[in-house]
């Protein structure tokens, strides 16, 4: 299959993208690493009449670590995994871009592009909301914030409203000694997950100081499960606090059966994770 017809503009700063997408409004699509968008049109799913290109845009392209930490849309899974520095305080970053796809596509496909697609099978978004990210979206009438918890609808349905853009993803880097686990169950190297739970989390002693849960391809959003943190936080992991946990994360899924397992294991598969995840992410944490 190849896509419609289209017009490809690469503007040469943000400013100019920005006029080109509110200029083209419905029938302009920003385009960073073609790895989600290119495929839908060529099986005629998406059919822009312009595409904005804006890998080209030096300043979304950056990551800086401070108290925040904030990387640009622009910048690919691959140069995510590379990052020494952003590994270094925020591990998990690397461990999931490095079960996303495969290499070929992670050196094209973006966290920009990734977060902004609303694909509930795309991995960051739930790791967005795991780390109670916010993501900076710019259009020719300004700046806004929105946080990953707030930014999901439906599937392919998000706060993006048109001519806006996701620039950049900006939050709080995570206490130093903090445990983190990000696992996913899929069919082969390469695949969309079955299921998948991202943990944050730290100790206090045998205690848990701060607990942040979110699942991946549990429904058609990405998923935060907010009752983690209530049974969590000031508990000892216990197999019954992480069964509570378990159970909460499953009461809030609702994943379609599909090629990848009924609802019922998939649900079932979902909980798993969660439980893998805080197992892991305690043997990682500092106490
Ligand atoms: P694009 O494809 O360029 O854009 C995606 C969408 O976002 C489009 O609608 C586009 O208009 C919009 N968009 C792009 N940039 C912006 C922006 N800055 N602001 C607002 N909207 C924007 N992903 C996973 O997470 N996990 C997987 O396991 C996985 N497996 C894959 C397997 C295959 C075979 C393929 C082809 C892809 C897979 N992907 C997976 C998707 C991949 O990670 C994509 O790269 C990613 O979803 C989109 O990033 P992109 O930079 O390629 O965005």
């Amino acid at each position: 299959m190849i896509p419609g017809d289209f017009e490809f503009k690469q503007p040469a700063s943000k400013d100019e993208a920005l006029s080109m997408l509110r200029d083209g409004g419905d029938d302009a699509r920003p385009l960073l690493g073609g790895q989600s968008l290119i495929p839908m049109m060529k099986l005629r799913m998406a059919s822009p009449d312009i595409l904005v290109d804006l890998r080209g845009l030096d300043d979304l392209r950056h990551i800086s670590i401070g108290k925040s930490i904030h990387i640009g849309a622009a910048v690919t899974q691959h140069e995510l995994i590379g990052s020494e520095e952003l590994f270094n305080v925020c591990p998990i970053i690397r461990e999931t871009a490095l079960v996303i796809a495969d290499p070929q596509i992670r050196y094209s496909g973006t966290i920009g592009g990734n977060v902004a697609n609303g694909d509930p099978g795309n991995d960051m978004p739930a790791l967005m909301q795991c780390l109670d990210a916010t993501y900076i979206l710019e259009s020719s009438e300004g700046i806004r914030e929105v946080k990953a918890r707030d930014f999901y609808e439906a599937a392919y349905f998000t706060a993006l409203q048109t001519g806006e853009i996701v620039t950049g993803i900006r939050f709080p880097k995570p206490e130093s000694g903090h445990g983190y686990s990000y696992q996913k169950l899929k069919r082969k190297v390469g695949d969309y997950a079955t299921a998948a739970a991202a943990v944050v989390l730290s100790l206090s002693g045998d205690n848990v100081k701060s607990a942040s849960v979110a699942l991946t391809n549990l429904a058609d959003t990405p998923l935060f499960v907010e009752k983690a943190e209530d049974i969590l936080v000031g508990s000892q992991l216990t197999l019954n606090t992480i069964r509570a946990t378990m159970d909460a994360a499953e009461a809030i899924m609702e994943p379609v059966s599909d090629g990848r397992g009924s609802r019922e294991y998939r649900t079932k598969m979902g909980g798993i994770m969660v439980k893998r995840a805080i197992e892991q992410a305690a043997m990682r944490a500092d106490g």
